[in-house]
């Protein structure tokens, strides 16, 4: 009876009807935790213990992306820090690179990105070992892939000499701003009105992106989701995977979404953005301008709460 009401009311409040078949990988970057606001190792603790948690409970496939400049080697917190890394492989969650001071291919040489990449591995490669899985994928900070065909191929054949995987991306959006803010709000109220504006921006970006498949690529296909190891995301993903699920999604590992099809789709593309895959896919082809029409905008007042003060 109960499921009965809860089916009535959910019809006529006009709820879109779940799609069914969908599914997206959620993908982590900037761990252990992102953001520009200084936080101390124990707020880490407790960020990660949040966001690990949300994951665990919702059955999340994840991986998350480590920055391992922000380990802070030598410190006096650095077995803190690792340990953050652990409870993500403890949990069963998939650790990636993405490189070790978040260096971008577009302002720096390629040899010093590669020399950043393999630096960026060492404590993630050791984690990994200990529990007999290898690394398998890399996350280009900014998504910036390279201002040439030259330097964008030999940084992939670099990457399959040393067996990653190019993690792509088909759902980007600017979570950081969200998370931005949030670190910065002092108030349990400033954090909700964030949190509630978060999800509808998020809803409106997972449609404009289930829109722009169609469009591109003729259909929908698993998409990958990137978002930040960040105390909103920790606070807010309950929320988020219950969204997803009303749209029909499941959620799946990224090797499973990479073995669609869709991903074999040709990319040369060179441009100064760090855009989707979707988008470079589209580009490649010769298909560009109003189609990519109607991505989502982030609040006013969110974008300036992203860079007021530090509490
Ligand atoms: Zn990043």
């Amino acid at each position: 009876m109960k499921v009965l009401i809860a089916l009535a009311l959910t019809v006529t409040l006009g709820a879109p009807q779940p799609t069914p078949g969908r599914a997206v990988v959620i993908t982590f970057d900037d761990l252990p935790v992102g953001g520009t606001v200084p936080m101390s190792v124990a707020d880490w603790e407790r960020i990660t213990t949040l966001l690990v948690g949300a994951i665990t409970r919702n059955a999340i496939p994840a991986i998350g992306f480590v920055n391992e400049g922000r380990l802070q080697r030598g410190g006096p917190d650095q077995a803190r820090r690792v340990a953050l890394l652990r409870q993500w492989l403890d949990a069963g969650l998939e650790l990636g690179n993405h490189s070790f001071s978040h260096l971008d291919l577009h302002s720096v040489p390629l040899e010093d990105f590669q020399r950043d990449v393999l630096r960026g591995e060492e404590v993630t490669r050791a984690l990994l070992a200990e529990k007999g899985r290898p690394i398998r994928f890399f996350r280009h900070p900014f998504l910036h892939t390279g201002r040439t065909l030259a330097v964008k191929r030999a940084f992939e054949t670099f990457l399959e000499q040393h067996a990653y995987r190019v993690a792509p991306v088909t759902i980007d959006n600017y979570d950081y701003m969200f998370a931005n803010a949030f670190d910065r709000s002092t108030t349990p109220e400033a954090r909700k009105k964030i949190m509630d504006a978060y999800l509808g921006y998020m809803t409106d970006v997972v449609a404009y992106y289930e829109r722009q498949s169609v469009a591109i690529v003729g259909r929908e296909f698993p998409q990958v989701l990137l978002v930040h190891a960040s105390a909103l995301n920790a606070s807010t993903l309950d929320l988020l995977a219950d969204m997803f699920r009303s749209r029909g999604y499941t959620f799946i590992p990224l090797e499973r979404a990479l073995a669609d099809a869709a991903y074999l789709s040709a990319d040369s593309y060179t441009g100064p953005g760090g855009i989707t895959w979707l988008h470079r896919w589209a580009m490649t082809a010769g298909t560009r301008g109003s189609s990519f029409a109607g991505e989502p905008i982030v609040p006013d007042w969110i974008e300036k709460a992203a860079v007021g003060p530090i509490p």
